[in-house]
């Protein structure tokens, strides 16, 4: 008897209307969305939409017709719980295939007929790291205790968090194995990361193709120094206030959902920024006196790749930002080449 198939995760219906069909979950019954998938046919697209601890999937037409399409359960090998269904006389309808965004599914069917599905994502595996400096009145589980509680909220990512008190900083060679992506927040002790530390870091960025996401005055850390081989300063210190973020490429994974925002009040950072040549400048930010800053912009080193986020000032709780969360999310997934 298969004993691994006993999680439903999701529950997936098909629509010819998908703007309406959303509305009426999202706007009528409070559902969130939290994931899109292109369809086929340009335009439609496949959405999660978060219903407590399940997920109800939004399924174009192009899938079938309107109605329910399947209930999901998540197993660790879809490939043998398949086989073991059918060890049980059980109709397998469709051997797993790769999803793409590290699903992996395959479908059989009930004695009705109804269609299910076996279920597995590869999840991206996130350090979220801080020194803790930041005031805790701001943030009780620190910068990485919100970015992490944020992240948790998605199946592909299998998140930790890390500080620079625990055991060899949280950042042990075992700790940075593990991450497929680390996100970094630090600001008064940059220097207090030993060169082993460092260089395990490094390493693990270039040689073995770890993501690193430096946030706001990380530019000073010694990781993102080092990996950038520049000063990594900035010029002139812009006025503190709002902060005009626009969306300088709309269509890079990292703007998915994001659409130009202010920052009310933070701290600002003016051009020029002593970095290399970004292979892309994803956001621009604009302060109230006309300074300029390149706030969200991507390199590759040998394997790696680094979004570095300007945003983020520790005394204000920009961390919770509905659209700060989702770029860092955006991020996540970009540097750990999932995009
Ligand atoms: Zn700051």
């Amino acid at each position: 008897m298969s004993r691994n198939v006993s999680k439903i995760h999701k529950i997936a219906i098909v629509t010819d209307d998908l703007k309406k069909t959303e509305e009426f979950y999202t706007k009528v019954l409070g559902l969130e969305p939290i994931e899109r998938f292109p369809a086929t046919k340009p335009g439609d697209e496949y959405i999660f939409l978060r219903a407590g601890d399940i997920i109800l999937e939004l399924i174009p037409s192009e899938a079938g017709p309107v109605g329910f399409h399947h209930i999901s359960f998540m197993v660790d090998d879809p490939s043998a719980e398949l086989a073991a269904l059918k060890g049980e006389g059980v109709k397998c309808i469709m051997d797993p295939v790769d999803a793409g965004s590290g699903i992996n599914i395959g479908f059989f069917e009930d004695p009705n007929g109804l269609k299910l599905q076996v279920f597995c994502r590869t999840k991206v595996k996130t350090l979220v790291w801080s020194e803790r400096s930041e005031p805790s009145d701001v943030y009780p589980d620190g910068i990485n205790g919100a970015i992490a509680e944020y992240l948790k909220q998605f199946t592909v990512f299998d998140v930790r968090t890390a500080q620079i008190t625990d055991d060899k900083f949280g950042l042990s060679e075992e700790a940075l194995n593990w991450a497929d992506v680390l996100i970094w927040w630090g600001h008064v002790r940059h220097n207090d990361i030993d060169d082993t530390t460092l260089n395990r870091i490094v390493k693990r960025v270039k040689d073995d193709g770890m993501g690193f996401v430096p946030i706001h005055s990380s530019h000073y850390s010694r990781p993102f120094k080092t990996l950038m081989g520049t000063p990594c300063g900035f010029g002139s210190s812009a006025p503190w206030g709002p902060e005009k973020i626009s969306v300088e490429l709309p269509d890079h994974p990292i703007s998915e959902g994001v659409e130009d925002f202010t920052i009310e009040e933070e701290e600002g950072y003016g051009e020029p920024f002593q970095v290399p040549e970004p292979s892309a400048v994803v956001l621009k930010s604009t302060y109230k006196d006309g300074t300029t800053f390149r706030s969200g912009i991507t390199f590759e080193v040998g394997k790696g790749r680094i979004f570095y986020f300007r945003p983020g000032h520790e005394t204000f709780p920009i961390m919770k930002l509905e659209m700060v969360r989702r770029i860092i999310r955006n991020a996540a997934l970009w540097v750990a080449h999932r995009h």
